[in-house]
């Protein structure tokens, strides 16, 4: 089944094998969808490589920091010049300074606040913004979230109010970019054991509430939230744009 055929995206957000990130564009290539990746500094760009290239040698590799506006200019020059068009974006792109993690949200610095929203939230704004003029016969955004957006999560503190940022972002997105048929959608993951999730105080105390507190009686699994964003992208999700869709093995529905 080649729902993808013919698609070409951009995947922001791998930083190993691990990464939710990765989850998602294994199955957009074995959907056959043709993808870019970007990595942020020296320190990932082996890692990137080595797990991309497996797509292919000729695999577009990007350095991007997510902040500077002219790293991100110079991504879609280079993905507008090799691929001519673009159908699919993923943000899986996430940061805030670990000691706004850690101690409590009333203590968050101007500075943590802020570095939290422009990671985690303006670069939505700011890829969307850039890829729009790529999508030439529509496409499909798709950004990672998380329940803190929504109710508290101890220790997950500034980063709540980012996702929270990103989520409304995704609203306002999906309203300016529909009339040139772009969707653009969350997925709100349960908790994944990867690199940012390490960062994050208590984690390990999150997995196992979960596992408690699911329905499912489980965490979710890396390759249903890449089932997930397949099925986002493709054309059964034709008509969904702007919302939070739960990939959390149902724990969302829960009030005690
Ligand atoms: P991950 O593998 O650590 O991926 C996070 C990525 O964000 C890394 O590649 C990281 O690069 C990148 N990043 C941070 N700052 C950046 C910047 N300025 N420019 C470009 N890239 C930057 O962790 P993940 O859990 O898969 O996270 C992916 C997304 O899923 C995030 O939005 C996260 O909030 C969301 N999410 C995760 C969970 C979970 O439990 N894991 C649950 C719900 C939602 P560096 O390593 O260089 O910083």
């Amino acid at each position: 089944m080649s729902l993808l055929a013919g698609k070409m995206g951009i995947v922001f957000g791998v930083a190993n094998k691990r990464s939710i990130a990765w989850a998602i564009a294994q199955a957009w290539h074995s959907a056959g969808a043709k993808l870019a990746f970007t990595y942020q500094g020296q320190r990932l760009k082996e890692n990137v490589e080595e797990l991309a290239g497996a797509f292919g040698p000729d695999t577009l590799i990007l350095p991007c920091d997510v902040t500077k506006d002219d790293e991100i200019a110079a991504v879609f020059k280079t993905v507008g010049d090799k691929f001519g068009k673009l159908n699919l974006l993923l943000h899986a792109v996430a940061f805030a300074p670990k000691d706004a993690l850690e101690g409590e949200f009333v203590n968050t610095s101007r500075e943590a606040f802020r570095i939290a929203h422009d990671v985690s939230a303006y670069s939505l704004v700011a890829l969307a913004r850039a890829a729009a003029p790529l999508m030439l016969d529509g496409g499909s955004i798709v950004a990672m979230s998380y329940y803190g957006a929504e109710k508290v999560v101890p220790h997950y503190n500034v980063m709540g109010v980012a996702k929270a940022s990103l989520e409304a972002s995704t609203r306002y997105l999906a309203y300016d970019l529909g009339p040139k048929k772009i969707r653009v959608n969350c997925i709100s993951a349960g908790p994944v054991n990867t690199l940012a999730a390490r960062g994050i105080g208590g984690f390990n105390e999150m997995l196992k509430h979960y596992e408690a507190h699911a329905p499912l009686k489980r965490n979710v699994l890396p390759e249903e939230l890449g089932a997930t964003g397949l099925f986002l992208v493709s054309d059964g999700a034709a008509a969904i744009t702007g919302q939070v869709l739960y990939v959390d093995c149902g724990y969302q529905i829960m009030g005690m």
